[in-house]
């Protein structure tokens, strides 16, 4: 891929990333203990008017967050991915056979891993 194109499919992954991460924001912060890794938060809020409604609401409401969080952390994971393989110059490629992905499925998802054929086969 020249190098036009891949300054192209950078900014877009670079864009989503920034989007990704500030919905991530709204309902986790970044697990100090795992680098690249989220996890649901609650915010603290005075709605509840005793200890014990307060916990079965912060419990909810992590349930929520993490029901949320997950399918955006891992979108957020697969942008990451993506930009690692520019920056060792496999991007592009096809995970599974190595061919070149089809530009119109990279314009799709610029995150993805594998060219058409073996997109049924993959998980991406
Ligand atoms: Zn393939």
């Amino acid at each position: 891929m020249d190098e036009k194109k891949l300054s192209h499919f950078k900014k877009k992954l670079e864009e989503e990333l920034r989007t990704v991460e500030s919905d991530l924001a709204d309902v986790g912060r970044k697990n100090p203990d795992a680098p690249g890794e989220w996890e649901a938060q609650v915010k603290d809020t005075d709605t509840a008017s005793t200890e014990a409604d307060e916990k079965a609401d912060k419990f909810e409401e992590y349930e929520s967050n993490s029901a949320i969080l997950e399918p955006v952390a891992a979108r957020a994971k697969e942008i990451q991915h993506a930009l690692e393989k520019i920056a060792s110059g496999t991007y592009g490629l096809c995970e599974v056979s190595g061919e070149r992905i089809e530009e119109a499925r990279l314009e799709a998802n610029p995150a993805a891993r594998t060219c058409e054929k073996h997109m049924r086969q993959g998980k991406s």
